[in-house]
């Protein structure tokens, strides 16, 4: 079946750039070849779930109000149970038998059981920001409550993607500077994904795997604890011209992968999620290093 053939245009386009682009950390250093194939498989049955998001209208538009720019609710999101357990069904297709997708039949089974499951998880684990439900879950399933999070994140993002898509304004990129405590999305609440140095004026901006928004921070400032204290903020680097490095904060012991797009070829277009695919060498270095990656 060739999936990519039914999408819309420009759905379509955004998932060949974005399998071009994970192809293309083939054979890189760390990166399995079973842990990009997962990837693959995830970003198209995600670009469908987005498909069939826009063309059934299962989420009722925005209203339109001025103050559509705080963080997504429950109604925007519009997760639909038959739609997200369709999605789960691709992901467990095949999963590897080794993480990240094992554990995508076990939760596969219970929502067969539980029709609502998929979308209380989904809820609580990204603008609900409740770690109750997906520990219970996880405890139930006796599966590792991060390797859940990781499964239902997932399958969120395309109805958060689509969600931040219907409120106007949504492609107007990088406008806000961050100037709370906080560095979670402003979209959705997650924390960020991933960390770039923009070319042009080199300024932070944060970008989240869940929805897509992006956004500006100051430089110097953890965006897990939002801490400014320069004693506690600390890079991990592989090679000293690595365009890619690692932001450890000794206070939260948590860490954010960064790009300096000002080091990156042409030939060579960043693509957020399979950057985050393509670095996994750097979260181990990280976790062996003792800092985790933020979850909730
Ligand atoms: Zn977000
Ligand atoms: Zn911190």
């Amino acid at each position: 079946m060739n999936v990519i053939a039914t999408l819309p245009d420009e759905l379509e386009a955004q998932l060949r750039a974005e399998l071009d682009a994970i192809g293309t950390a083939r054979g890189g250093a760390g990166v399995s070849d079973d842990y990009l194939r997962f990837w693959e498989r995830v970003a198209r049955a995600q670009a469908k779930a987005q498909a069939a998001i826009r063309g059934n209208r299962l989420a009722p538009p925005t209203p339109e109000r001025p103050e559509a720019t705080g963080q997504l609710t429950a109604a925007e999101a519009a997760f639909d149970d038959r739609l997200l357990l369709a999605l789960l069904e691709e992901v467990a297709e095949g999963a590897p038998d080794q993480e990240p997708g094992e554990q995508a039949p076990a939760l596969l089974n219970a929502a067969w059981e539980e029709p609502d499951l998929l979308r209380r998880l989904a809820t609580a684990a990204t603008i609900g920001g409740d770690a109750r439900p997906l520990q219970e879950t996880a405890s139930r399933l006796d599966i590792p409550s991060g390797n859940l999070l990781f499964l239902v994140q997932i399958l969120a993002r395309p109805f958060l993607v689509e969600a931040r898509l219907r409120r106007p304004g949504s492609t107007e990129h990088d406008t806000r500077m961050l100037d709370t405590a906080s560095g979670r999305c402003p979209a959705c609440g997650a924390h960020p994904g991933l960390a770039v140095l923009r070319t042009g004026d080199g300024a932070r901006r944060l970008v989240c795997l869940l929805c897509d928004e992006t956004w500006l921070a100051p430089r110097l400032m953890c965006t897990s604890c939002g801490t400014r204290d320069q004693e506690a903020l600390a890079t991990l680097h592989v090679a000293e011209d690595d365009p890619r490095w690692i932001e450890v904060c000794d206070a939260c012991h948590r860490y954010l992968k960064t790009v300096d797009q000002w080091r990156m070829t042409e030939a060579d277009p960043l693509i957020p999620r399979a950057e985050d695919a393509r670095t996994l060498h750097l979260d181990l270095i990280a976790e062996r290093e003792g800092y985790v990656r933020p979850a909730l």
